[in-house]
């Protein structure tokens, strides 16, 4: 009580003043948006935030580190250096969490976060893994103190999750990683496993299971700010065993239950053209009797950076010169690569298809000689192997088509379990047989120039639950 009047009076000799003293730096932990400038690297970007390349890589999904351009919005993690010990509390929204838990949580108002957080336009338009100010001036004209309630501070244990990375962890609790890697001398950060038990030190924001209706134990979303054109991965635990569905940009999840119905995985595709923005998942959860528990969860969706080119000075512009035979031959793929295995047979991270530079990469709009830009992208990554040089299965799975197409000429769709699929065009020679199932690193083709291509080259597509997504976030990332 004394400390709370002691801030009280602190805030009323302060006024007006808008810059905020607090008595203990606050560590605060969350992710924001960097533009890229001129002239930066992913290395001088990853020292401007105290992060690393891999780690910058792995959170948007970046497959060559060296390819950034001036404009493109990368996520980053934001991070109190020791200088800014002025910045204000902060809170990392977490699955299920609202304005008013957050509110309650911190003994503030609704008002009061609007008021701080001006990015806010609604309450229903925060979302996961979003980074709200949570201390300042109140409406009423005092200074509301939400450091006490680190003074709650309590040790918690978490158990790693397989795919769950320290930086996630630490953003997931609002913590840093630093102070993970302390709290348990850990001496390598990158030597974690699945399983392991962590103390997450001084934890003071309300701990996910609480915060998530039955009987849902845990939700993990990764990354926590989905990006247009790449893949995002839930995986959920429940206490009792349940019948997961759900929806997210217009699509119907697809849902790998194990462990009789209590862990749930989901991929998803987030479709190149999708609207930069705020969109909301639903998960629905029907137990044994029938019974339907609903969790709205809303997730930021930022633009990919794709860019674009001008399809005349492509080696393989024929792709598109015909959109009807393109669109019949996508009918095709998609009526292909529309069932769900409930079987997962990637494992891990993918390796590359091809020992060979890529030409171009996955997501390029294209316009034609030059003209307008048709709403039609590149829908895999292109490398220039040589001709009759082999080409690779990344992972294991089952051939589901060997086929002659029209565009893609000698091609081949592999099934990798969950809904996830790949596919090798203008091949030309095909190893293997429709039905037969492959391993990672068997030769399954080799890159020549079948189809609608001028120039020896591989497409490789990966397609995951019905969307095509960049291949390449796949060798650098593990959804598994
Ligand atoms: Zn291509």
């Amino acid at each position: 009580m004394i400390r709370w009047m002691m801030f009280f009076l602190v805030g009323m000799l302060m006024l007006p003043a808008t810059v905020i003293a607090q008595d203990t730096p606050i560590a605060t932990s969350g992710l924001t948006i960097h533009v890229v400038q001129r002239n930066e690297t992913l290395f001088s970007i990853a020292q401007q935030y105290e992060s690393s390349v891999d780690e910058l890589a792995a959170l948007n999904g970046l497959g060559d580190v060296n390819n950034i351009q001036a404009g493109q919005r990368l996520l980053v993690p934001t991070d109190s250096s020791p200088v800014e010990q002025i910045a204000p509390r902060t809170h990392t929204v977490l699955i299920g969490e609202t304005l008013d838990s957050i509110a309650t949580f911190y003994g503030v108002t609704v008002s009061d976060l609007i008021n701080w957080n001006p990015e806010i336009t609604s309450p229903e338009t925060i979302y996961v893994g979003q980074v709200l100010t949570v201390s300042g001036i109140s409406t009423t004209g005092t200074f509301v103190d939400t450091t006490d309630i680190t003074t709650a501070e309590e040790d918690v244990v978490h158990t790693i999750q397989s795919g769950e990375t320290l930086f996630r962890i630490a953003t997931m609790y609002g913590v840093t990683v630093d102070e993970i890697v302390q709290a348990n001398a850990i001496e390598d950060p990158t030597l974690i496993f699945a399983g392991q038990t962590l103390t997450i030190p001084g934890v003071a924001v309300p701990q996910p299971a609480s915060t998530l209706p039955a009987p849902l134990a845990t939700l993990d979303i990764s990354p926590p700010i989905f990006i247009e054109g790449k893949t995002g991965r839930l995986q959920l635990t429940t206490v009792t065993p349940v019948a997961v569905s759900g929806r997210f940009l217009e699509q119907e999840l697809r849902v790998a239950s194990e462990q009789e119905g209590t862990v749930h995985t989901i991929l998803v595709g987030v479709p190149v053209f999708t609207e930069p923005g705020i969109y909301q998942m639903t998960l629905n959860f029907t137990d044994g009797n029938a019974q339907v528990t609903t969790l709205p969860v809303n997730l930021l969706v930022i633009g990919g950076a794709y860019g674009s080119e001008i399809i005349s000075l492509l080696e393989d512009r024929n792709e598109l010169l015909n959109p009807i035979v393109e669109d019949e031959e996508m009918n095709l793929l998609r009526r292909v690569m529309s069932p769900f295995t409930p079987d997962r047979y990637f494992d891990g991270q993918m390796g590359l298809p091809a020992a060979a530079p890529i030409t171009s990469p996955f997501g390029t709009n294209r316009s034609y000689d030059g003209g307008q830009i048709f709403d039609r992208f590149h829908g895999g990554t292109d490398f220039a192997g040589a001709p009759g040089s082999p080409i690779i299965a990344p992972a294991a799975g089952r051939v589901v088509l060997a086929d002659t197409l029209n565009v893609r000429g000698i091609a081949t769709v592999i099934d990798h379990g969950h809904g996830v699929y790949s596919l090798y065009a203008h091949q030309s020679e095909r190893f293997v047989e429709l039905g037969e199932f492959v391993t990672p690193g068997q030769v399954i083709g080799s890159i020549g120039s079948t189809g609608r291509v001028e120039g020896a080259h591989l497409h490789w597509e990966i397609w995951v639950n019905g969307i095509q997504v960049d291949p390449m976030q796949w060798v650098s990332h593990s959804f598994s």
